[in-house]
């Protein structure tokens, strides 16, 4: 590739650093298929490590390797904001409008182009040059961390000096609608995104959404919202109480569904497929009740697992707990290969061990990883704490930071409308700290019709209707372990992440809540 080869001589000038007293950690080495800097996944995480490097040191040369067909992108919309797209010129594009109605393209862009090299190029490269490339539709299939190479599936071969993994995750199957599977995918990428999109053109499709979490919910009801006037049908199906019912306060969950549910989905909790079987063109799903639905597609949201096929093969240690490559505090599996993103399990100072799955730890992790990387001496320990966002029709919108998982004990402020000051408190913590005590508890009254308490928590969501939805307008749910608060969940209340950062890892103290809530602004209303 001749141009590769034509901005050589001015990579050399920059490239041999003798003007840095050089603080970037990178060997100059000029040697054919040498790249100082080698980035595996183009994802999220890749493209905020090259961003870092770049910073860094900005005579790098950063060679990103990704197996999708374009280079790092934007997943977040896939299941939200494409769908409520209303020309198909921006679908089509990849574009789509942000919240604040601005039309943004989810291919990410930063400060610099990227260039993008064909493999043949790849091939013709003499020295690498600085800046950042990306090679797309490879799959690297071997790392040897002892030699620091790694080979691509041309059968190619790269030196690297300093390597980050950033494969991301491969999402799950579900064994029993095996048989069926020209009827069946997943969804996680672009391609994901434009199969079902062109599926659902047609009218009166019967879309299948197994899983209640992240995906599944937000899928349904974006998916459900677009087919509004093609008749589209969307059925979801998971066997937890309701919807995010791993991560929400039962409650909470219960009243989510009741919003998805205003959204049209078909909402079958505390359900299993059991078999299923193909009629004509569509799929008959028996669920464990024995009830039957019918699809014409079924989209299967049941979680992700860690992508460490590489990392396996290269010998790097494993979290068997979690998932993913453990990396210490600085996101450093051994020296010279660093991760970052959903597939590393990391050493949170505040938290204690985790594996995050969402796209702000993507970012985050991914500078750190590549700040890192581009110094020798700087040590950087991944310890901001990142953020994730989700909305679930016009009811529901929420950021969150920590650890949220509806296990753990809870406790809930609600905005109180129409008495404008009167927050309430969720948990009366002189008995109980738990919201899901607390659930049970008023479920009990509930039956035996007892009114709530002043300071009690907000109805169940059984006796909640669509109108009452001031109810849940403006929340904070605390989660607790060990007292300590390990996880906040801003609802429909944007812009306290930061506030919700400095109380992590804080002990948590009835007394002392209101202090503690104020920032949150949840008595302002
Ligand atoms: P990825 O973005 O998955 O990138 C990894 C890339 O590496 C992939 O392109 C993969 O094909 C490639 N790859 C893997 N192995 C190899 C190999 N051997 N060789 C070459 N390439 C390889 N998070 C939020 O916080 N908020 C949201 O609203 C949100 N919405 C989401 C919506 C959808 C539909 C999805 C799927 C995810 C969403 N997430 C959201 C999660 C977020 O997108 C992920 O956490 C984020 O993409 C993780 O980034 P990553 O770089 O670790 O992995
Ligand atoms: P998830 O981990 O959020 O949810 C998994 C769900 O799978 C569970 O809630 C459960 O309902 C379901 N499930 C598990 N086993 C099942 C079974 N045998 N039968 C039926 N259902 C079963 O994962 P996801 O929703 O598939 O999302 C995929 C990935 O994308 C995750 O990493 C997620 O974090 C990410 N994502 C994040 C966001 C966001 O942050 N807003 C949005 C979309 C996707
Ligand atoms: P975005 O794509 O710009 O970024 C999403 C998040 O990722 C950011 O909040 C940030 O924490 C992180 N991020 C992205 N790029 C980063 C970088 N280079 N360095 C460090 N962090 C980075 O967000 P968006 O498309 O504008 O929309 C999603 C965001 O908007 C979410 O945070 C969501 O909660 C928020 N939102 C706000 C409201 C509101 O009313 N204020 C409503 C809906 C959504």
């Amino acid at each position: 590739h001749h141009h590769a080869v034509q901005k050589n001589s001015s990579a050399e000038e920059s490239g041999n650093g003798a003007q840095e007293p050089s603080q970037s950690a990178a060997p100059r080495v000029q040697q054919k298929d040498f790249y100082p800097y080698i980035l595996i996944g183009a994802g999220t995480a890749s493209f905020a490590a090259m961003e870092a490097i770049r910073e860094k040191d900005p005579s790098a040369a950063v060679l990103i390797i990704g197996n999708e067909d374009i280079g790092p992108y934007m997943r977040p919309p896939l299941s939200k904001e494409m769908w409520f797209n209303t020309s198909e010129e921006t679908t089509n594009n990849l574009s789509f409008k942000d919240w604040q109605g601005k039309e943004r393209n989810i291919v990410l862009q930063g400060k610099e182009s990227i260039d993008v090299l064909t493999a043949e190029a790849l091939d013709n490269i003499e020295f690498a040059e600085s800046g950042a490339k990306l090679l797309t539709g490879t799959t690297v299939t071997d790392l040897n961390v002892a030699e620091q190479t790694i080979t691509l599936s041309s059968g190619k071969t790269l030196k690297y000096g300093k390597i980050l993994l950033a494969t991301g995750g491969v999402p799950k199957s579900l064994p029993v609608l095996k048989g069926a599977e020209d009827k069946v995918s997943t969804f996680r990428s672009v391609e994901d995104f434009k199969k079902l999109h062109a599926l659902v053109q047609s009218k009166d499709k019967k879309i299948v959404i197994v899983g209640g979490g992240f995906l599944g919910s937000e899928l349904a009801v974006a998916v459900s919202h677009y087919g509004k006037d093609k008749n589209v049908n969307v059925t979801q199906i998971f066997p937890e109480d309701g919807n995010m019912g791993l991560v929400f306060p039962r409650y909470l969950s219960k009243w989510t569904t009741s919003q998805v549910e205003h959204e049209g989905v078909v909402v079958k909790a505390n359900s299993r497929v059991a078999s299923t079987k193909t009629v004509g063109d569509q799929v008959e799903l028996t669920l464990e009740s024995g009830e039957k639905v019918i699809a014409d597609h079924i989209i299967v949201a049941v979680g992700i697992e860690a992508n460490v096929e590489l990392a396996q093969k290269a010998g790097l240690e494993l979290d068997e707990t979690r998932g993913g490559v453990v990396v210490n505090a600085e996101l450093q599996a051994r020296r010279n290969v660093y991760c970052a993103g959903d597939m590393t399990s990391f050493h949170d100072v505040t938290l204690g061990r985790r594996r995050v799955e969402h796209y702000d730890n993507a970012i985050l992790g991914g500078r750190v990883a590549g700040q890192n990387m581009a110094s020798d001496d700087l040590h950087k320990t991944y310890k901001h704490q990142s953020m994730f966002w989700s909305d679930l029709g016009p009811h529901i919108g929420y950021e969150a930071v920590g650890i949220l998982d509806s296990k753990l004990s809870t406790v809930s402020i609600w905005t109180k409308k129409p008495t404008a000051a009167a927050a309430t408190a969720a948990a009366d913590a002189s008995t109980t700290d738990s919201d899901n005590k607390q659930d049970a508890a008023k479920e009990e009254a509930d039956k035996e019709g007892k009114r709530e308490r002043a300071t009690s928590a907000p109805l169940p969501a059984e006796t909640v209707r669509v109108e009452d939805k001031e109810k849940y307008n403006k929340g904070l749910v605390l989660y607790l372990k060990n007292k300590k608060i390990v996880g906040l969940l801003m609802w429909n209340n944007f812009g306290k992440v930061e506030d919700a950062r400095k109380i992590l890892g804080e002990v948590y103290d009835t007394d002392k809540v209101e202090a503690l809530v104020k920032p949150f602004g949840i008595h302002d209303e």
